[in-house]
């Protein structure tokens, strides 16, 4: 019989499942009765909207599901018997996966490997699920700094698309949950490092390497929108390598999908978010200053400045189309060998991008193609005049000459660079990250006490973060 991306991990995971039970109820019992708290009125309103949304949204999943299984079975023309055979098991694996959302996981499921990177909240580490024995990037944030800095919502953004994305520019959640102190994200591991690394390794790209991650993440962000999402913070460090050489887009702590959920002024009672936080220290040599990227994630929400749009640095009415304008950064950066906005301070450098007209400038020393010019300039324009249609980015010439991106084979070409990866568990690709770059686990009493002055309470901040993905298992 012939299998289809729905059928085909349904009849392995039915056999993998038979091994795998939720924990006992007796045991969540005796936890509850232990654990019943009195919170206010507003929290309870909070806790029921998000989880009636939810509810909602696994419905609609399911019946999504079910739809998509009917129409590959009519794409492969499968016998009656053999179809109502599928029907069955995805209802089993429906009913499994109902039942193993209400079993808890934890940290001490996973055995961590090696550090990958440092974000704005924590780190990313190299871990293996024991159960199942496979890899996974697993991104910790702590809960007091994400609540002591507004960014409940984002990290509920983040939450969503991860779990709702399924296409391959995105890399997939697998599990989040968490804990009294932490929040965790399981995502798929993506070896190859980022794309910031690889800057920092070549110092520049040719254009033919340019070029094919233009038009890769020119698919990766028209498959981020037509979600209903923008990312908002579209960089080199979130643009990762997977083992052939083809990328993945990670990071989405910033991205909204403009639901309601994702509005900060609802998760902080009022308060709007601080999404650009300006406490950096740059330098103006560029290898140093991507040598010390690690340490300015810890110290700021976004990181840098230099790829974010001008419109939402000026707090602006903006669109998805603020993704192209950090493509067009991305592209300067990758050819010309430094970002077109680099300047000494992250002010100066937000100085830079809102006054682009004056300081965007393609050097001639650089010896760009006309058309790798001309679609920089084009990328990185004013909201209204700004290259925003992917069908017009896709008929630029800097992608039609000298011969024509094959757009829709692309993703199954051979990349030019491919990393290399001596085995599973070769992190060398990742930039090594600094010891003092690491904060994750200091919570120290200056956290505690703001939270407590602000009146926050971190545990309350985070309703129904637990995930699992209805495939749940990497194959
Ligand atoms: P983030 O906190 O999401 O910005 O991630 C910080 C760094 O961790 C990234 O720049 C990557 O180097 C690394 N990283 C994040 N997610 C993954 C992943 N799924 N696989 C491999 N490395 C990752």
């Amino acid at each position: 019989m012939s299998t289809t991306p729905l059928t085909q991990p349904l009849q392995q995971q039915h056999e993998a499942s038979l091994h795998q039970l939720p924990q006992s109820q007796q045991q969540h019992q005796q936890r509850s009765a232990s654990t019943i708290r009195h919170v206010p009125a507003a929290a309870c309103k909070f806790y029921l909207e998000h989880h009636f949304e939810n509810l909602m949204k696994h419905h609609h999943e399911r019946i999504k599901r079910r739809q998509k299984l009917e129409e590959e079975m009519n794409k492969v023309k499968l016998s009656e018997q053999a179809q109502e055979q599928l029907r069955q098991l995805l209802s089993m694996k429906e009913s499994r996966h109902l039942r193993m959302k209400r079993s808890k996981l934890n940290v001490g499921m996973f055995h961590k490997h090696a550090l990958l990177g440092v974000g704005a909240f924590g780190e990313v580490h190299l871990v293996r699920k024991k159960d199942n024995d496979q890899l996974y990037a697993m991104k910790t944030l702590r809960k007091s700094q994400v609540a002591l800095r507004n960014q409940a919502a984002h990290v509920n953004a983040e939450r969503d698309i991860l779990g709702e994305a399924d296409n391959e520019w995105i890399v997939k959640l697998y599990y989040s949950f968490q804990d009294e102190k932490n929040l965790y994200f399981v995502m798929e591991y993506i070896p190859g490092g980022d794309l910031m690394s690889l800057l920092i390794k070549k110092g520049i790209f040719e254009e033919n390497l340019s070029r094919f991650y233009m038009a890769e993440m020119t698919l990766a962000i028209e498959s981020v929108h037509r979600m209903g999402f923008c990312h908002r913070d579209i960089k080199p460090d979130n643009v990762l390598l997977c083992s052939n050489g083809h990328i993945k887009l990670t990071d989405f702590g910033l991205c909204t999908g403009f639901r309601w959920s994702h509005n900060s002024t609802y998760w902080n009672g009022g308060i709007p978010e601080d999404s650009v936080d300006m406490s950096n220290d740059y330098t103006s040599k560029p290898l140093e200053r991507r040598k010390r990227r690690h340490r300015r994630h810890c110290q700021s929400l976004v990181g840098t400045p230099n790829y974010i749009a001008p419109e939402i640095l000026q707090r602006r009415h903006y669109t998805k189309s603020c993704d192209w304008w950090s493509l067009g950064v991305i592209a300067f950066e990758m050819m010309v060998g430094h970002p077109p906005f680099l300047a000494r301070s992250p002010a100066e450098t937000q100085h830079k991008v809102i006054n682009w007209r004056q300081f965007l400038h393609v050097p001639p020393a650089a010896r760009l193609r006309q058309e790798a010019s001309d679609i920089i300039y084009r990328l990185c324009a004013d909201p209204g005049e700004r290259l925003s249609d992917p069908a017009n980015i896709k008929a630029h010439p800097f992608f039609c000459t000298p011969d024509p991106v094959n757009w829709d084979t692309l993703l199954h070409s051979t990349a030019p660079y491919v990393p290399l990866i001596r085995d599973e568990l070769d992190t060398s690709n990742f930039d090594p990250v600094e010891e003092d770059a690491r904060g994750a686990d200091s919570d120290g009493d200056d956290t505690s006490e703001q939270l407590a002055q602000d009146g926050i309470n971190p545990h309350e901040k985070f309703p129904d973060f637990t995930y699992r993905r209805f495939f749940d298992s990497i194959y």
